[in-house]
């Protein structure tokens, strides 16, 4: 055994020292230990899951404060750690049943098991009450796509029933919006937002696992839960009274009753669909209590030696979803261990390692800890609508949502396939370790919108978010594959997502954020400004800022 651990560890104090130029000592490396102790912690049953507006967020908070002030970085906002994000907690409980009455009699359909609803409104809410239901297709107006589900129809005060992904998804034409990459039309969010400005009571989107790219439980979890929003009082803001999913059968129940069939699913797959009004009307209702409080940003930073106004921002979201409903084993703690203790973990060591540097980055480089990625990226919505240091100061983000917990990949997945000249810096630092970029293996499961970088995107600044190789050294990607897949339809927002001090090196983790470091450290030490690449739906909004 000696000969082989002898072999590894010259290697690596050689790989440290070629990438720092030398100086660096091994106590200052990228650490798999220092990592994994920061995720024991921020992973332990203790934390509770770290929810937002609990027990779990005081002492997440607490400890990402001191981790900081630990590796000896400055306050991110002014003479403090913290951005307050005002937000309120709602707690929607939703009746049993809904009932749905047409031509042919009527029948309800099963709150949880068949369908669930929430809202989005903190006050008061207004039941279904034989509201009128149409099929609007995808439910998406896109004039880039010359693509309306809603034209020509008023849905006002009616509920309307939308699928999932976008056109491209199901027609496998690759001229139909991106194919089979799914476009911010296809999210969920987006959904519930267009319904809401056409003017809708209610939305329900149909559910389909592939389509989805998550089964229906995951929806349930958080049936009749409390959620989080940012408070939006005293803000023009749009909402219907009701959103929510129903299940594929439920959906056939639905246009078979009003004398359709699932056909009308393909129809809607064809520029110049009609939406169809299915002539039901369906009731139900829903309590709300809301509760305002504050949640909190941690932000620290490390000044800039040359030009201290222009920023690197890394971000890692602190947050998951606390404690719920209790898994077949009984276990309700929803520890949040790869999502997103890694992260976060990967956000404290990269601070650290900056720290340590002799020669301090000309521009000033930034690590923000986001709250309530889970209830939909909220933290980082805030920070990009209040922001510390403003979007046209910031040169780039470089977001962490879900690290390589196990051995090494000879790849790392970009998100968001063309999006920016990011992936070029990255291609460049990956490849000069003898590693490949790989794209998404899952372009249909719009995970460029699934993360905080979203709303940093979406304020023009340039962002990166990478995603764990699949090719894992010595083991091939099959085996990476099938890593990714267990831990998507075992693990991912269930309590077993748990830390495993026996299985978890953490090795792949140490090698990527080495080629982060290396990214963000090179942008904070030039003068140019990387800029969104054509076909970049961001690319517009970055232009009309005045750059330094
Ligand atoms: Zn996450």
């Amino acid at each position: 055994m000696y000969k082989i651990s002898f072999i590894i560890c010259f290697l690596s104090v050689s790989f440290f020292a070629a990438c720092t130029g030398g100086s660096e000592s091994k106590a200052d490396a990228i650490s798999a230990d220092s990592m994994k102790s920061n995720i024991a912690v921020l992973a332990s049953d203790s934390f509770l899951g770290r929810k937002p507006f609990t027990e779990g967020e005081t002492k997440t908070v607490e400890f990402l404060q001191k981790k900081f002030r630990e590796y000896g970085l400055q306050p991110g906002n002014g003479d403090s750690y913290l951005q307050e994000v005002p937000m309120v907690n709602i707690k929607a409980t939703a009746a049993p049943s809904m009932t749905v009455k047409g031509a042919k009699g009527s029948f309800s359909l099963k709150a949880f098991d068949e369908y669930i609803v929430w809202t989005d409104k903190a006050d008061s809410v207004e039941n279904l009450d034989n509201s009128d239901l149409v099929f609007a297709g995808y439910g998406v107006v896109a004039p880039e796509y010359n693509w309306n589900d809603y034209a020509n129809l008023d849905v006002k005060g009616k509920t309307v029933l939308v699928m999932v992904n976008d056109p491209g998804f199901w027609a496998g034409d690759t001229t139909l919006f991106k194919g089979k990459t799914m476009t911010y039309y296809g999210r969920w969010t987006y959904k519930f937002e267009e319904a809401a400005r056409q003017g809708a009571k209610a939305c329900l989107i149909i559910h389909n696992t592939a389509a989805a790219s998550y089964p229906f439980s995951v929806q349930q979890n958080s049936f009749n839960t409390s959620r989080l929003l940012l408070d939006t009082r005293g803000l023009e803001t749009k909402n219907c009274d009701m959103i929510g999913w129903i299940t594929e059968t439920a959906a056939n129940k639905l246009f078979k009753a009003a004398g359709k069939d699932s056909a009308l699913l393909m129809e809607a797959n064809v520029p110049g669909f009609k939406p169809v009004d299915l002539g039901l009307k369906v009731s139900t209702s829903m309590t709300v209590q809301s509760t305002y409080s504050k949640s909190y940003n941690v932000i620290a930073k490390i000044n800039g030696a040359k030009r201290p106004d222009e920023v690197v921002l890394y971000t890692a979201h602190w947050d998951h979803l606390g404690v719920g409903k209790p898994d077949a084993s009984g276990d309700s703690i929803y520890n949040g261990a790869l999502d997103n203790a890694t992260g976060t973990a990967g956000l404290l060591e990269l601070a650290r390692h900056f720290n340590t540097l002799t020669v301090k980055p000309e521009r000033t480089v930034v690590f923000l800890a986001v709250t309530a990625e889970e209830q939909g990226l909220l933290g980082s919505a805030y920070y990009a609508k209040n922001p510390v240091y403003p979007a046209a100061n910031t040169v780039a983000n470089i977001n962490m949502d879900g690290l390589n917990r196990f051995e090494p990949t000879k790849d790392i997945i970009v998100v968001g396939q063309g999006q920016s000249e990011l992936e070029d810096y990255l291609k460049t630092e990956v490849e000069k370790d003898s590693g490949y970029i790989a794209f998404e293996n899952h372009p249909e499961a719009g995970y460029y919108y699934r993360s905080d970088h979203f709303n940093f995107a979406k304020a023009g600044i340039p962002a990166l978010y990478i995603e764990t190789g699949v090719d894992v050294v010595g083991k091939g990607k099959e085996y990476g594959e099938h890593l990714h897949n267990e831990y998507t339809s075992k693990d991912y927002h269930q309590p077993s997502d748990e830390y495993n001090a026996t299985t978890w090196s953490m090795a792949g983790a140490v090698k990527d954020l080495r080629i982060l470091f290396n990214v963000g450290n090179k942008l904070a030490n030039e003068e140019k400004w990387p800029r969104w690449k054509e076909g970049s739906e961001f690319k517009a909004i970055r232009e009309k800022q005045p750059l330094n």
